[in-house]
Order: C-alpha cells, then structure tokens, then sequence
C-alpha cells in the first residue's frame, strides 16, 4: 500500500492530524493497535486555542453539544456528605481569556468524547483509521518510508509506504525510540498514581453534578478524586508513597472496594474493573524531525496534567504541522518548511512541559514534597501558555534576528506581531457577525482594510478579507494601508504597516519565502 502519510497513534494528536490533512486534502493512513476508542476521560478540559482548531474543522457545534461549560471540581469529606465547597476557582484561572477568542476560554469535551468526533469526521472526509493495528518495523530514507503494520487479531503484516510518518504514538513513542532521538526534562515525576476504573451506584450521592464535574475527596482515610468514566462506571485517582513501602499491588481489588467506601462514606456494591498504575511525565524530544518521520504530541513533549496542557498542546503541534506536510506534498512549498515545525513548536512544547510542573489540580491530590518544583518566579500566566508565544522560524518573517532560537519567546497582547496567532476580533462579514477567524480558510489568508490588497491578492491567487473596524485597527497597529498574511494555522506569518509600490509583488515574494520555495 502507498499513502501520502502514514500517522501511529489515535491519540489527540494522530486523529487531529489525520482531520486536519484530510481538510488539505492530503489522505493518510492512522494505524492504533487499541481495539476501541478510550472509554475513560484524560484530559478533560479543551482550552480556547484548541477549540479554534476545532471550529477550523466545522466540528463546533459537536463538541459544544458535548458540555457548555468547564467542568467543576467539588471537595467533600466523603461523596455521602451534604459538605461540599469547590476545590479550584476556574474562573479565577482562566480569568480575562474569554475575549481573546470566539470560543469559550475553556469547556469541558473529554477525550472520551472528542476521539469518536475527530475519528467521524476522517472518515468522512475519505481517510482510513485501523484500530487493533501496530506500526511493528519502520525504515526511512530520502525518498521516503517503508513501514510494516500489524493486525493484531488476524496476525497479518501489511508493507505500507508513505511519503511521511507521523509518529503521534505517545509519550513511551516506540517511534522516537526506534529512531534514537534523546529526550529531556525531569522524565518520570515521583508523583504515583493510581487509577482505579469500577462500576457502582456512586452517582447518585452526586446527583445535582453533570458528566463533567469531578468530586474530590479529603478525609482522615483517603484522599482522591471521582471522575465519570460513562453511566455509573467511574474512575477514582489516588496516590500512594513507595518510600513509605506501598507499591501499587498493594491496591488489590479488595483494598480497592475498602478504598472506595471510604472515600464514599458507605458499603455500596462496587464492582472493580481495573486498577492501573501511572506516574505523570515532564519529557521533551530533542528533536520533533528525524528526515521523514515527525514527532507530535506527547511522543515530542509530554507534560504532567496539573495546568492540563497535554492534549491542547497536542492538538496545537498538529496543527502546526498539517498545513506544512499538505504544503510540501502537493508542491505548493519546499521540503524545508518542514523544518519550521520543530523550529516553531519545540521551544513552546519545552515552556508549555516545564510550565506544567506546577499547575492548579496539583492541590488535589496528596503528594510528597520530593518533586520537582517550578520555582514562583518561573511561573507565567495562562494567557503565556495558552497562546502568548511567537514563533520565530523561516516561515515567519520579521527582519528581526534571532538571538537564541531555542528560547521560547512571549508576547503580552496579541497584537498581530508576525509569528503570533491573528488577533480575534468580532466583525461583520456579508451582513453576519463573525469572528476574524472565521475569515480564514484552510489556505493563507490576506487580511486588510485596504481595497488594492485585496486586488493584489486576488492576482497572487490569495483569499482576502477587507475589515473595516477600528476595533481591529486598534488591536493590531494596522494603519489604513495595512495587511496580514496569515498562515493556515492562524499565525501571522507576515505583517505589512504600509501599503507599498506594487502590494503584489511584496505578497507573492513574502508567500515564497515562507512556503521556502
Ligand atoms: C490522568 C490524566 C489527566 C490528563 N489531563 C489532561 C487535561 O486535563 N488536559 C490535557 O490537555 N491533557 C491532559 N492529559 C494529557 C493527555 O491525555 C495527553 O497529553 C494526550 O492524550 C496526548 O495525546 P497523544 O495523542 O500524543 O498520545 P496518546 O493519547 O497517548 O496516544 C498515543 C497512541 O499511540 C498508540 N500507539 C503506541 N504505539 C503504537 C504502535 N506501535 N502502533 C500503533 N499505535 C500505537 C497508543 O495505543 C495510543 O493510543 C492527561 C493525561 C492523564 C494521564
């Protein structure tokens, strides 16, 4: 078999890269060896900047049908008591982020829940998702990779060649590691969690919470956090301390059911049906490029939960890298736009890994002091890690040096600086209210106010939007003569403060350099 892309995983990160190549028209093969979607929820929670992707996909109002609100997180001494008070102000958190964006600042649409969206839609679209197959043997040249997948109930191998591997497989990557690429970071948190998945009538001691909405629990017995899974199976995370001699068989399926009523506060019949140990990562790969082969979400950076960045950073470095691998493989760019990627998401993946070292759930769990800390001053705010970073790479163009490449660098307003994502604003777009994103397609985009940008354009075989708003003039700095182009990840990629001699001539000449032609 022959494909443009073959991507491992159907992680975040793999179904968000297959939907976003099929948008480009570019057909890919996702290989999983999971027999089935992951029934329970990890990440949980979708922030703003993910929820743009997914609205660039036409998949709004399915993931906004899914919850309309973040979910809430409630402490109690036990799930029986009437005491309840709730554990983290997510207000507070996500604070003055609501404007930045069309979408919300952040709603609740679990992985559970977002997968089966993100696997419809490529479906639909026309690309092949086989779950129950493995990537087992992988070799790469210039000329492209030769990859052997495995059905893992008929046994049968399969050759696949692509122009490109996507190796979307996690944060233990068999990829990266077959590749050698090194990581770094702290690696394995001494943070020792352990999930425990049951099916019970618990629900209906919290029957006034939705599906979202957590519960933790705090007594003298027990401290942890209930989840739904689906219907009445639940999740219950807890820790335990190896130092103090607990290992994690200790949690047989009779402890488990002795935990549960503790934390519950009454016997209920409890039916155990896994116990699964984890320990949270903060791990980044040297490198997200290898020739043919990329690395993408926790298989490139890996980050502990506790400011829930994995799976929104996932979405965001697909996303960075589809519209490149589109680009590269129908001719429109040069094979070196595919180095931007690692160029523009490895210094954000490290920030966003080390930023999540601490992070607002870290409260909810009972923990030892021996783990790394991110020290107060270190720390930024959510607007940093969520979307206050510029890209600095060949496919943005500033005239500025770049002093060192690998620093992230931050930004304190949006304000269409070339290299950071194009500013939201609301405007009126052939008599509706849309928001400027909305004005982007999946191809580069020109945005101005000025009627002889959008005719150059038009010449350069460009979309353009003329907006008429102060609003829009005030956020950006654009004077009346003014433009954008902006990349198919809603990046700025060039800014223009002045309409010059032949606007044409500037575009086509800004497009070729980004698209490293
Ligand atoms: C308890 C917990 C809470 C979390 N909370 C949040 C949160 O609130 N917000 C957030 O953004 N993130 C959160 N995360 C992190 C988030 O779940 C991960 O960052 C995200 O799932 C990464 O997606 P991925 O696609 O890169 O990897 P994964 O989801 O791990 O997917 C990798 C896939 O690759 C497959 N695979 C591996 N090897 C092969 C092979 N050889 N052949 C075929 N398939 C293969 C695996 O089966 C797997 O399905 C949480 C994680 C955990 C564990």
């Amino acid at each position: 078999m022959r494909i443009p892309v073959l991507i491992v995983g159907a992680g975040a990160a793999g179904l968000t890269t297959s939907a976003l190549l099929t948008q480009h028209g570019v057909e890919s093969l996702l290989v999983e060896k999971r027999r089935e979607i992951f029934l329970y929820p990890k990440a949980r929670n979708l922030s703003f900047r993910s929820l743009e992707i997914l609205r660039g996909l036409g998949l709004s109002d399915e993931v906004h049908a899914v919850a309309e609100h973040v979910s809430e997180l409630v402490t109690k001494p036990s799930l029986n008591s009437p005491l309840e008070e709730p554990a983290i102000d997510l207000d507070a958190i996500f604070a003055g982020l609501d404007t930045l964006s069309p979408e919300p600042a952040v709603q609740y649409c679990p992985q559970s829940r977002l997968e089966p969206i993100l696997l419809a839609e490529t479906r639909r679209r026309g690309s092949e998702v086989r779950y129950g197959t493995e990537l087992s043997s992988l070799e790469s040249d210039g000329t492209g990779v030769t990859a052997v997948v495995r059905d893992r109930d008929s046994g049968k191998s399969e050759t696949v060649t692509a122009d490109y591997l996507v190796a979307a497989d996690g944060v233990h990557s068999p990829t990266r590691t077959a590749l050698g690429v090194a990581t770094r970071g702290y690696g394995a948190l001494p943070v020792f969690v352990v999930f425990v998945y049951f099916r019970a009538p618990w629900r209906k001691f919290v029957a006034h919470l939705g599906d979202g909405d957590g519960v933790q629990v705090k007594n003298a017995d027990v401290q942890g956090i209930f989840i739904v899974a689906e219907g009445d199976v639940g999740m219950f995370i807890t820790t335990y301390f190896p130092e103090k001699g607990e290992t994690v068989e200790q949690f047989t399926p009779q402890r488990c059911r002795e935990v549960l009523a503790k934390a519950i506060g009454e016997q209920i019949d409890i039916d155990i049906i896994e116990i699964a140990a984890w320990q949270p990562y903060e791990q980044v790969a040297d490198q997200f490029q290898c020739g043919r082969v990329f690395l993408v979400g926790d298989s490139a950076h890996t980050m502990p939960p506790f400011k829930a960045g994995g799976a929104n950073t996932a979405m965001q470095s697909a996303h960075n890298l589809a519209w490149k691998l589109a680009a590269v493989l129908n001719g429109s760019a040069g094979p070196a736009l595919l180095s931007t990627y690692h160029a523009e998401r490895h210094p954000v993946g490290r920030f966003a890994a080390r930023q999540s070292l601490s992070g607002p759930t870290l409260s909810l769990i009972r923990l030892d002091d021996d783990r790394p800390f991110l020290p107060p001053e270190e720390e930024c705010s959510m607007f940093a890690l969520l979307i206050g970073y510029r890209y600095r790479s060949a496919a943005v163009l500033t005239g500025e040096s770049v002093v060192d490449p690998d620093a992230v660098q931050l930004v304190e307003e949006l304000r269409a600086q070339p290299g950071t994502r194009v500013p939201h604003a609301w405007v009126m777009h052939n008599g509706r209210r849309v928001s400027t994103l909305d004005l982007l397609g999946p191809g580069f985009t020109v945005l101005t106010r000025d009627e002889r940008w959008c005719a150059a354009a038009a010449s350069a075989s460009l979309a353009a939007h003329r907006i008429d708003s102060d609003e829009w003039a005030a956020i950006t700095g654009l004077g009346p003569g003014g433009a954008l182009l902006v990349r198919p990840d809603d990046f700025v990629g060039w800014r223009a403060d002045e309409l010059p001699a032949d606007p044409e001539h500037e575009l086509r000449q800004s497009l070729s350099t980004i698209l490293c032609q």
